[in-house]
């Protein structure tokens, strides 16, 4: 659809194997951000269709937990083409209703794949251990065994990407899945089903409801639901945890981040400049791994921040729907976020900082009602200023300044969140302290946004993460299995007997 074309469909739920529009429901908009435009209305599903959902999941899940793994693997791998033969509209639709540019969606969809292409590989991640004789005549063995429901709820800022690290391990282990995607960005996530449905999944496998709370409730407290995947705001997360795991279930819980970047005096400036432009200021900072605070080491601020703010300055903003003239960045998800974004930079500037590259202010003729905020630089900001501590998700890049490394980690590890950290230096040996010392999960040397990929996990830590076992890679196997040791013993023949024999 053009835009500028006023449209509003409702967005179907995926329930027993077929799409429903589920009419009389209360619905919230969806917009598209780059013009401020509702362009579908989403339903907010009620706690009968959760239960219709759940026992969907529940009823599908005998035959799908006794499927060969390696058949399993054979709807992901036939999966994993329709998404390339539809790469470019599933694209169009993450750029549509989140605003990233139609770069910033093609590299989420890949990091997508790469989780489809690890649930290929199942047969071999849902391999056992043996030992022989684990006592004299017993031997021992390990099975991974399916949990049973699992659930997936899912943030705003990608759309298509993090349903991506839920649904394809677990359903690949032997699980049956409920999605319930961010009621912002619904679309995507009803694009990539319909391609699983496709790809010969059994109905029932796969369902998907919509909605915030009440729907989120019914999950978190349903009896027939074993494992709960969330992703999104630390709040919200630690809220989930609790629920979820008063109710029985485990939970994997990924909240929100603060990352800070150390900038070394001896740090390569263009790269450098580069690397930290895209890690504060792409997907307009809407991500949980955006490389938010740099901070600068003696005399690494003179020396980087110049060409930072030429090159925050030339940043293009603009809106990201018509694929021909893409821009640098996109729009914010809401008039409200980007007001929120706008008022921690004032109020930064009222605790003493000095906003050194401004994009409040931006206007964009032929998007007037798009939701932009240019790419925004606040220096001298101090332990104490909101803006040092509290998660922003905007095109802002604060800058503290400290005088040696020791302060620099002092000042990263004071964070509550612990989801990435990354420094920039030619020092072997301040790069390993670094990577020793600082408290977060994820560690970039030289790298702004050192997020990992489908075959490792995503370990946030404190505040970034509530629960055990992390999302992807071996922690996403173990998280949606659980271990049966097996003890094997045969009487008849007396063993010792045929030894001699
Ligand atoms: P959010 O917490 O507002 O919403 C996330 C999901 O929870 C949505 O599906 C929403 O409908 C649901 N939800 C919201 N409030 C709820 C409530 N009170 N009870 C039950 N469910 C509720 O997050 P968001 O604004 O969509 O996403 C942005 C946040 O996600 C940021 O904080 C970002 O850092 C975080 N995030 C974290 C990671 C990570 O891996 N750590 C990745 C992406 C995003």
């Amino acid at each position: 659809m053009p835009h500028g074309t006023r449209h509003s469909s409702p967005v179907r739920a995926f329930i027993g194997g077929e799409w429903q529009e589920l009419p009389k429901r209360e619905t919230g908009p969806v917009f598209n951000p780059s013009r401020g435009e509702v362009i579908a209305e989403v339903p907010m599903c009620t706690k009968d269709d959760v239960d219709l959902a759940v026992e969907s999941a529940s009823s599908a899940f005998p035959a799908w937990r006794d499927t060969p793994p390696v058949e399993r693997a054979r709807v992901f791998f036939r999966y994993r083409q329709l998404i390339e033969e539809n790469f470019d509209r599933i694209c169009e639709s993450v750029t549509r209703e989140h605003g990233k540019t139609l770069a910033e969606a093609r590299g989420s969809v890949y990091r997508g794949i790469e989780n489809v292409e690890f649930a290929c590989s199942i047969p071999t991640l849902l391999k056992g251990e043996t030992l022989e004789n684990f006592a004299r005549g017993v031997d021992c063995e390990t099975m991974l065994q399916p949990v049973g429901v699992c659930v997936g709820i899912t943030p705003f800022n990608f759309p298509a990407m993090v349903p991506m690290w839920m649904f394809p391990l677990a359903i690949a282990c032997g699980n049956t899945f409920v999605l319930k995607p961010s009621e912002k960005v619904p679309l995507s996530a009803v694009l990539i089903i319909e391609l699983l449905e496709k790809a010969g999944l059994p109905k029932g496998v796969i369902n998907v409801v919509h909605g915030r709370r009440e729907c989120v409730d019914a999950l978190l407290t349903h009896p027939k639901v074993k494992a709960i995947s969330f992703v999104g705001s630390s709040p919200v997360a630690k809220q989930i945890y609790e629920t979820g795991t008063r109710n029985g279930k485990r939970v994997q819980a990924n909240g929100g981040a603060k990352n800070y970047v150390v900038v070394m005096p001896d740090a390569d400036v263009t790269r450098t400049v580069e690397a930290l432009s895209v890690a504060a200021f792409g997907c307009a900072g809407e991500r949980c791994m955006a490389g938010s605070t740099a901070i600068t080491v003696g005399k690494a601020a003179d020396r980087v921040l110049p060409t930072l703010v030429e090159a925050a300055r030339a940043i293009k903003v603009g809106p990201t729907d018509i694929a021909k003239s893409q821009p640098d960045m996109g729009p914010v998800i809401t008039a409200q976020h980007r007001d929120r974004v706008i008022g921690l930079v004032e109020t930064s500037e009222k605790q003493g900082a000095k906003v050194i590259a401004d994009g409040r202010g931006v206007k964009i003729p032929d998007a007037p009602n798009g939701f932009f905020i240019g790419a925004t630089i606040v220096d001298q900001v101090e332990d104490g200023m909101t803006i040092a501590r509290e998660e922003v998700f905007g095109p802002v890049l604060n800058v503290m300044r400290m005088d040696d490394l020791d302060h620099a980690i002092e000042a990263a590890n004071k964070s509550a969140y612990g989801n990435g950290a990354a420094i920039f230096t030619n020092s072997g040996k301040a790069a390993r302290e670094f990577k020793n010392r600082v408290k977060a999960g994820m560690v970039g040397i030289n790298i702004g946004v050192p997020a990992t990929m489908a075959m490792f996990p995503f370990t946030g830590w404190d505040e970034s993460f509530y629960g055990d076992l992390h999302i992807q890679g071996k922690e996403g196997v173990q998280f949606y299995t659980r271990q049966k040791v097996v003890s094997t013993r045969w009487f008849g023949n007396d063993v010792a007997d045929v030894w001699k024999k």
